[in-house]
């Protein structure tokens, strides 16, 4: 066994709790696979992903993130030995998914960008982590990167500094692992401008041996007030760090004897009523300096921070901040998250990821921290973006887009010009429909052609995101004016065709004489053209109208309004007496009944419209459901589809209560329905209706399940496709 996993091993015993054995077999497996790998520097490989554990266990991780670390190459670098169902089966889901989570951010493209998408960059690493763990683990493994350096080329020195200055000091910072973010600016710093670090490291070096005596005066006179008082304590005068001087310098534009805020003591106590007792005591002592006392034990900073900090004038008029925290609080200044990290295992452990992510939520909520707001803590998300999904081009910029965006929406993002001469898409490589539904992580491309006669109007319904809705109405309004005024003039002859009463060619054109004047438009054309564009919609004007019909138009007999469509149809069959208004979400409608076609069984997690019926609510569809799409072309329907999405009331309200069709093709075994049966029971999933046929020599079982949206049924999918010889899964419709 190699000296690195001895002191591992003995660190770890030292710690307390972990299950050795596992960590044992960890160890062996990475080591197999990497054996006859060799880091740049010459060492074995095995020597890296040790460091990472041995990282990982001071920041006081379970058994499950000491083993990830171990393994945490092994996918990237071993890939035709190791897989993930190859680590699933030897070490569990727990440790897989973590070990899946490391190596898949790998593949951001971190380079040189600009600030704006950087930040975006954070925000996607963060939204492709799922568990805290990964996260903690990726920043041991750059910090190992960091500490062995010097043996890449000068231009990777660059580029890896760079990012870590960027991107990985500041989500150590954010999750508050001082300790690393420290380490970590320092190492960056050394190679980004050796030759300003070293200048900064001198002066300071040289500056704490000449201030050496004032910092031991100012010790000892704090010393002599706390031991008055009877306080048990630990005090270090210290300098501040390189990094945070060479920063000051460089912010403020000072030379190194400019700067005299860079003295500090810290005090650690064992209680927090003894913070107080040394704060009074130091105010005593010394003149504080206004402004500069901050109390982050009652507020603690989001990143779980608490301490008191002061600055106070020392005797030969030179400031000093003295930071006063309790030994905990220090654990946590150090570690940050990590060192809430307190561990369970399976069930648990979730319950607890859970947990602290909707207590950084609500910390995040809460936080009006105005102490450094450009370093500090802009929003950290980690699987808080239910709003947010972030694609790259395919160039590795990233676009940050509502959820549910399209590719034509990403198109308009990028500009409007690529969105008029769109005419197709490709997700990661592959040609997909313009109206997929994006996720997170995704490359997009599209395709354009100088032939494009521009967007289609259909896809007002289709898009998202404002921007890319706003663009296409300019399109139309600027490039289409014919053929708006064609449609805006079918739109209001259609509408006055509802009212039931026949009129004349010119009675139609007096009604809208009169209906432009109203509204204060030069000429009908222009009133045609806003409606045939979108940015007037005739319900918006059906009261004037209407208005204007009944004053040209004599009264006949009452209304009489034709009923049928084919969507409409579709809602009266839709389940009967389910109150679903807490689930959805419609725009522009309030208090309205919903109810979910049966066409298309909407589950929470799919895009969806709504279309308000003539009496029976409002009726949800999926957006690619055929019957919406069809619907949505019909002009005359226009104005009755309307933009719907989940509550995220829903899963207190109607947990487990959607049902899904999934059709299973498999090769026919005779034991299939019962494996299929017994795997549904197990996932504690509840069966409404199973169905087999045979198609093409194979087996279509198609089963009726409960769930609670669309994350759940994939899990289902995933659970069912454990089973042998099953082929596919696909969703189905009833
Ligand atoms: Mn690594």
């Amino acid at each position: 066994m190699e000296q690195g996993f001895i002191d591992l091993l003995e660190k770890l015993s030292k710690n307390g709790n972990y299950d050795l054995e596992k960590i044992k077999k960890a160890y062996s497996f990475a080591e197999k696979m990497h054996s006859g790998q060799c880091r740049i520097s010459g060492e074995p490989y095995i020597s890296h992903p040790l460091a990472v554990a041995s990282i990982v266990a001071d920041l006081q991780l379970d058994t499950d993130s000491i083993c990830a670390a171990l393994l945490h190459d092994t996918l990237e670098d071993c890939c035709e030995m190791v897989d993930l169902p190859l680590i699933k089966k030897e070490f569990g889901s727990e440790i897989a998914d973590i070990v899946d989570g490391v190596t898949k951010l790998i593949h951001i493209p971190f380079e040189t960008k600009q600030e704006e998408s950087i930040e975006n960059l954070r925000k996607m690493f963060l939204a492709m982590s799922k568990d805290l763990r990964v996260i903690f683990i990726k920043l041991a493994d750059r910090l190992h990167n960091m500490r062995t350096l010097s043996f890449r080329s000068p231009e990777k020195q660059r580029s890896i500094a760079l990012e870590t200055m960027h991107v990985y000091a500041p989500l150590a910072h954010r999750l508050g692992i001082q300790r690393i973010k420290q380490e970590l600016e320092m190492l960056a710093l050394g190679y980004l401008d050796p030759i300003g670090f070293e200048e900064v490291k001198k002066d300071t070096e040289k500056r704490f041996g000449e201030s050496k005596d004032f910092l031991d005066k100012a010790t000892l006179k704090v010393e002599e007030g706390l031991r008055e008082y009877g306080v048990k304590f630990k005090l270090e005068g210290r300098i501040k760090s390189i990094y945070s001087i060479y920063k000051k310098m460089y912010n403020q534009n000072k030379s190194f004897n400019e700067i005299y805020d860079f003295y500090a003591m810290r005090i650690l106590v064992d209680t927090e009523l003894d913070c107080y007792t040394v704060l009074g005591i130091i105010h005593e002592r010394f003149n504080s300096i206004p402004g500069r006392f901050k109390d982050f034990i009652s507020t603690p900073k989001p990143n779980l921070y608490r301490s008191l900090h002061t600055t106070v004038m020392g005797k030969e008029g030179i400031p000093f901040e003295v930071q006063i925290r309790t030994w905990d609080m220090h654990t946590v200044a150090e570690y940050g998250l990590a060192a809430h990290w307190k561990y369970k295992s399976g069930e648990q452990a979730k319950a607890m990821i859970d947990q602290k992510l909707q207590w950084i939520r609500t910390l995040l909520e809460t936080e009006k921290d105005t102490d450094d707001p450009d370093e500090f803590f802009r929003p950290l998300k980690i699987d808080l973006f239910e709003d947010e999904i972030f694609v790259f081009t395919p160039k590795g910029d990233v676009v940050n887009l509502p959820n549910g965006s399209t590719p034509i929406d990403f198109a308009y993002a990028i500009h409007s010009a690529v969105g008029n001469k769109m005419v197709g898409a490709k997700i990661n490589g592959n040609i997909v429909t313009i109206d997929s539904i994006l996720e997170t992580g995704q490359i997009v491309e599209i395709l354009t052609s100088a032939s494009s006669k521009g967007p289609s109007r259909d896809w007002l319904k289709i898009v998202r995101s404002g921007e890319a809705k706003n663009k296409i109405r300019q399109f139309f309004k600027r490039e289409m004016r014919t053929e708006n005024i064609v449609v805006g003039k079918l739109e209001i002859e259609r509408e006055l065709k509802r009212y039931g009463r026949s009129f004349s060619e010119a009675q139609k054109n007096e009604i809208v004489k009169n209906l432009t004047n109203r509204i204060g438009l030069p000429e009908p054309d222009d009133l045609y053209n806003n409606i045939g564009y979108g940015g007037m919609s005739v319900s918006k004007i059906a009261v004037k109208l209407r208005d204007e019909f009944n004053r040209v138009v004599q009264p006949a007999e009452p209304d009489d309004i034709e009923e049928t469509n084919l969507v409409e149809k579709t809602a009266r069959h839709d389940r009967k007496g389910r109150s679903n208004s807490e689930s959805v979400i419609i725009d522009s409608v309030e208090g309205c009944s919903v109810k979910f076609a049966k066409c298309c069984n909407p589950l929470p997690g799919d895009s969806i419209i709504g279309f308000i019926t003539r009496g029976f609510g409002v009726s949800i569809h999926k957006y690619e459901c055929t019957n919406a799409q069809s619907g949505l072309k019909r002009v005359e329907d226009k104005d009755r589809w309307v933009v719907a999405s989940w509550s995220d009331k829903i899963e207190k309200n109607v947990y487990g209560s959607f049902e899904a069709v999934l059709n299973i093709y498999a090769i026919y075994t005779p034991k299939l329905i019962t494996e299929v049966s017994v795997a549904l029971g197990d996932m504690k999933v509840a069966v409404t209706s199973i169905s087999t046929r045979e198609n093409a020599g194979e087996m279509v079982i198609t089963v009726g399940v409960k769930c609670s949206g669309i994350e759940h049924l994939k899990s289902i999918m995933v659970g069912l496709r454990k089973i042998k010889n099953i082929r596919d899964i696909t969703r189905g419709n009833k």
